[in-house]
Order: structure tokens, then sequence, then C-alpha cells
């Protein structure tokens, strides 16, 4: 097993979420951490927070999908923190429908947020890995890549995460590097907020019917998947790569 020898993160979407939690619980394992979003306000203010707690952290606004935004946001991190090692694609968007009234366009951010951002991310940060030979990749897939109604765009984008971490868990394996990805099932987040508005339900009331077909019943929280994403990072995770595992309160395959 070898020891993490530059412990910089970067977390993607951090700005709200799951991404803020992931950020927070790596800032309290001990790393400095990159927290990048659209929301220049939301990355900011969690920046700010991990700093008052004593830790390491800086803020990036940025478009995951936008190449030159990326390589600039990732080269900031690197001379601000040190050579990020540790990576956690989890900026997505959802844009449901079911497929007879689906537009291109929602297609296409959907594919793009969440695939070509990763790509991106993923291309600008290896060279620090391989670098450093060691690192961690967490990538963040859903239940929705097993199929779901409404959901053509995002159930692709997830399962194209999936066949992307097993694939970077081949290529980067040689350089101590591992990919790993975590398929939510439900948390509560803004993001199901929404979905629960689009449906014109509560929240409440969309968790709680949730809940009832969730084995452990109840819904996730952004801390489930936290707790998670620090064991795969740990460097006593280092023989677990190319899995998927899903966290969803039960069994899903
Ligand atoms: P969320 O609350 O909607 O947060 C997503 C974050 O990603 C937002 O801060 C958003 O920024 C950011 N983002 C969106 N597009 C971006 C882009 N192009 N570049 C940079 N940042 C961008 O979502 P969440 O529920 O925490 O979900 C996090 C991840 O887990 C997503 O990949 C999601 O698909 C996955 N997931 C979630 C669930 C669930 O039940 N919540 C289940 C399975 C998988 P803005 O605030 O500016 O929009």
């Amino acid at each position: 097993m070898s020891e993490s020898p530059s412990r910089v993160a970067i977390v993607t979407g951090a700005g709200r979420g799951i991404g803020a939690a992931v950020a927070r619980r790596l800032a309290a394992d001990g790393f400095a951490v990159g927290l990048l979003d659209l929301d220049e306000a939301g990355v900011t203010a969690g920046a700010e927070a991990i700093v008052a707690d004593g830790g390491r952290a800086v803020g990036v606004a940025l478009d995951v999908s936008d190449a030159e935004q990326v390589e600039a946001a990732v080269t900031r991190v690197a001379e601000e923190l040190g050579a990020p090692t540790v990576l956690v694609n989890n900026a997505g968007i959802t844009r449901d429908n079911l497929l007879f009234k689906m537009s291109e366009q929602d297609w296409d951010s959907v594919l793009t947020v969440h695939l070509r951002g990763s790509f991106l991310m993923t291309r600008a940060v290896q060279k620090y890995q391989t670098e450093q030979k060691w690192g961690r990749i967490v990538n963040l897939s859903s239940t929705s890549a097993l199929g779901n109604r409404g959901q053509v765009n995002y159930s692709a984008a997830k399962a194209g995460m999936q066949g992307f971490t097993k694939t970077l868990a081949i290529e980067l394996g040689k350089f101590g590097v591992t990919a790993n990805a975590i398929a939510p099932g439900f948390i509560a987040t803004d993001m199901t907020a929404a979905t629960a508005e689009r449906l014109g339900m509560s929240f409440e009331d969309f968790k709680t019917a949730a809940a009832s077909q969730i084995p452990v019943q109840r819904v996730g929280t952004p801390e489930d998947i936290a707790n998670l994403a620090s064991f795969l990072i740990s460097d006593g995770a280092g023989f677990i790569s190319g899995q998927v595992i899903y966290a969803a309160g039960g069994p899903k395959d």
C-alpha cells in the first residue's frame, strides 16, 4: 500500500448537495480541497467554511464542459494547493422528459455535463496523478443507469459513467491510480427537490413515498455518499478499482 504523496483533492459540483458534502468530508480527512462549480458563491462559501475549520481550500467557478475553463481551474488548484491527486467527478444536471417530448438540447446538455465534463476534468488531473504515481478518481453514476422512466438522457449518461470508470481503471492502474463509480439511489438534495416540483408533489411527500420503496426505509443523505467517497479515496482502498458501488439503501443490479 503506497501513501498519498500529495493530499490535494478536486470535487466538481461542490457548490451544494452531494459535492459540497464530499468536499467537507475530504477536508475533514486531511485533504486540501479545490471546490469547483458553476456557482461561484457556493464554492466560495464552501471553501471559506473549510478554511474557518482549519483546513485548506479554494473555490473556483467553471463550467466542467469547457476545456479551457477546466485547464485553468485545475492549474489554479495545483498552484494554490499543490498537485491534485484526487478527483471526484460529481457535477451534474437533469433535464427529464419522456423520449417523445425530449428536445435535442436536453439530450445534449445532460450528456455534455456528465460525460464530456468528466472526460475533460479527468484528462486535466491525470497528469498530476501519474506524475505522483498515486491517484483516486471517484465518478458519480446513479441507479438511473439501470433505466428510469423520463430519464433517457440521464440514464445514458450515468451508464456511460460506468464504462468511463472501468476504462480509467484499466488505463491508469499501473500509475497507482484507482477509479471507481458511486451509483446513488435517492439522495435528498436540490436535484431530487426539483424532481418533486416537476411531478407536482411536495418534497416531503416525495421523500416519504421514495423511502417506503427503499429496504432501509429512508432516503439517502449527501453524507451517505461522502462516507463512501472517503473510503474509496483512502490509502486502504488501493486494491479496489473499476467498481460500481450502489449506495441506495438496498440492492440494485
Ligand atoms: P445538485 O444539488 O443539483 O448539485 C449539482 C451541482 O453541480 C450544482 O452545484 C451545479 O451548479 C453543479 N453543476 C451543474 N452543471 C455544472 C457544470 N457544467 N459545471 C460545473 N458545475 C456544474 O445535485 P446532487 O443531487 O448533489 O447530485 C450530485 C451528483 O450526484 C450528480 O452527478 C448527480 O447526477 C448524482 N446523483 C444524484 C442523486 C440524487 O438523488 N440527488 C442520485 C444519483 C446520482 P449550479 O448550482 O450552478 O447549477
